[in-house]
Order: structure tokens, then sequence, then C-alpha cells
């Protein structure tokens, strides 16, 4: 909002022009970002605690930029959440993510991508048709797909994110609670939402030896996501001794530094031949 004088006309601010000037200029650089090739899709792999020749992974949009080098994802996708430009971003990453996926099934990789989707996605009626003609043009399994979403993204409009919930799991798609555990809503959202799949935030999962609440919260939310039928995903896993006792506790999956950091493409197939895993 523009300053107002004592008479209540509006005077002019500089610290307010800089800023819409960086915005301006942020959105022009976004915009640039996706046409020209900027932004690659890294993957972290995630530990299956029973032993399968499928690898899971979660896709992580980056930005190299020309001059500025690397931005972090958490840099621009809340900007362009602000803006409407995650519309784009998310085509692009969709897009990009289910072409790897097929590729991978082509050459024999059995790899499950899980990908993210902002609140705004959700709230586009288009969206479902937008992922099921992208998986037609790549000719991807949609059910090696899965999509991350969080509680909040259903708030906001609980009817119409639902609905649109309900058609991209007609695609056959997966569904996610990502940051499960950081909402307000839990359990009567879940309980509508048409998902397979929690993770549990990693603000729970990273003390776990040391917060006996921490351990509390994550041991009845496996619980729970296991009497539900969904799959449980601990994120944020960074030392042996996390990994270890959720493996006591029946989780399904872990994701983590302690296991292996978001990786380009080629780095990842490198890892897969000398990981210990
Ligand atoms: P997220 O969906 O919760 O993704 C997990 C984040 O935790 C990633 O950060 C990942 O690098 C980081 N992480 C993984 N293991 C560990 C660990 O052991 N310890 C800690 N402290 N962190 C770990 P990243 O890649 O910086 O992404 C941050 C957030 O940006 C994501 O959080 C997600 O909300 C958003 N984001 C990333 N890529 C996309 C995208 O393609 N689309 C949308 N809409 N959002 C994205
Ligand atoms: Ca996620
Ligand atoms: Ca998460
Ligand atoms: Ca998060």
């Amino acid at each position: 909002k523009a300053k107002r004088g004592i008479d209540g006309v509006e005077v002019y601010d500089p610290a307010h022009h800089e800023r819409n000037a960086a915005r301006l200029s942020l959105l022009t650089e976004l915009r640039q970002a996706v046409e020209g090739h900027e932004l690659v899709l890294f993957y972290q792999p995630k530990y299956a605690f029973q032993a399968s020749d499928e690898l899971h992974v979660e896709a992580l949009v980056r930005w190299i930029h020309p001059q500025r080098g690397f931005i972090s994802p958490m840099d621009f996708i809340p900007f362009a959440e602000q803006t409407g430009y995650i519309r784009t971003i998310t085509h692009w990453v969709m897009n990009e993510s289910i072409r790897q996926c097929a590729q991978w099934q082509r050459s024999g990789r059995k790899v499950h991508i899980g990908l993210n989707l902002s609140a705004r996605d959700l709230l586009q009626p288009e969206l479902p048709a937008q992922f099921c003609a992208l998986l037609e043009r790549h000719a991807c399994r949609a059910d090696w797909i899965t999509l991350e979403i969080t509680e909040s993204a259903v708030l906001d409009d609980p009817a119409k994110a639902l609905a649109n919930l309900e058609h991209l799991r007609a695609t056959g798609c997966r569904l996610s609670i990502d940051d499960y555990g950081t909402g307000y809503s839990s359990l009567s959202y879940v309980r509508q939402m048409p998902v397979q799949e929690l993770k549990i935030d990693r603000s729970f999962v990273m003390n776990l030896i040391t917060q006996p609440d921490d351990e509390i919260i994550v041991r009845s939310t496996i619980e729970l996501a296991h009497n539900m039928g969904l799959t449980v995903t601990a994120e944020g896993v960074e030392t042996e001794a996390v990994l270890q006792r959720l493996a006591e506790l029946g989780c399904d999956l872990a994701q983590g530094y302690f296991i292996c950091r978001p990786l380009g493409v080629a780095e990842l197939e490198t890892w897969l031949q000398t990981s210990p895993w």
C-alpha cells in the first residue's frame, strides 16, 4: 500500500516502488526460467523397509539461474504461488517428472515418482485433465506417479479441492498427504481425502530419539495410517538411530539426508550403482 500524507493524499514511497520493481523482475526472470530451461528436477531416493526392486523418489524443483546460480525452491515457490505463476511451474514439473518416469519404465527401471502440488493447483478445475493428457503424451503408467498435497491445500476451499482430488485419483495416480501433522485440520479431512499415503513431517521425525513426545506422535501416526490402509513415509531422516527406530515402529519408507540428498538424474544413476542400500 502507498503511504498517505497528512491530508490523505498518496505520497511516493520509494521502498514500496523498489519492492514492486523487484517482484516484477523476479516474475520476468521466472518466466524466462521456464522457457529457457533453467529449471531442473532433482530426485531424492527413499529407503524401503521392505526390500523390493522398486525405487521411490521425490521430485524437487531447482532453478539454475545463469547469473545467480542455484536458487532454492523455498526462494521462488512461495512467490510463484502468490502471483499465480505456480500453474506454469506445476505443469512443467508434471511434464518433466512424467517424461522421466516413462523413460525409466522403458529402460526397465521401476521408479515411483512423487511430485509436489501447491494449494493453488488443487483449486484449478483443469488440473486433472492436464495431468491425464501428460500421462498419455508420455505413455506413463499412472500408478507410478504420486501427487503430494498438504492438508492446508484442502482447507482453503474444501468442496472444490476434494472434487479435484477425486478427479485426480480417478486417473489412477496415487495421492499423498505431505508435511502430515503440521496442518490444523488433520483427521476429519484425511478421512475425506482419497489418499494412499501419509508423509510425516520432518519436525516430528528429526528428534524422534531425544523427544519422547515426538516418538508418541510418530508411533501413533504410523498406527493410524496403517489402520486406514495407508502407506507411511517419514521425512527428514538424518541419522541411523532414527532410521532404526522407524524400522521398529513399522514405518514403510524413509526419506532424508542419512539415506541420500536430492540428486540429478546422472548422479542418481551413480548412486544406484554404488549405494550400500
Ligand atoms: P517438501 O515437499 O517437504 O520437500 C522436502 C524438503 O526437505 C526438500 O527441500 C528436501 O531437500 C528437504 N530434505 C530432504 N531430506 C532432508 C533431511 O534429512 N533433513 C532436512 N532438514 N531436509 C531434508 P527442498 O528441495 O528445498 O524443497 C523445499 C520445499 O519446496 C518442498 O518441501 C516443497 O514444499 C517445495 N517444492 C519443492 N519442489 C517443488 C515443486 O516441484 N513444486 C512445488 N509446488 N513445490 C515444491
Ligand atoms: Ca513433498
Ligand atoms: Ca514434506
Ligand atoms: Ca515442506
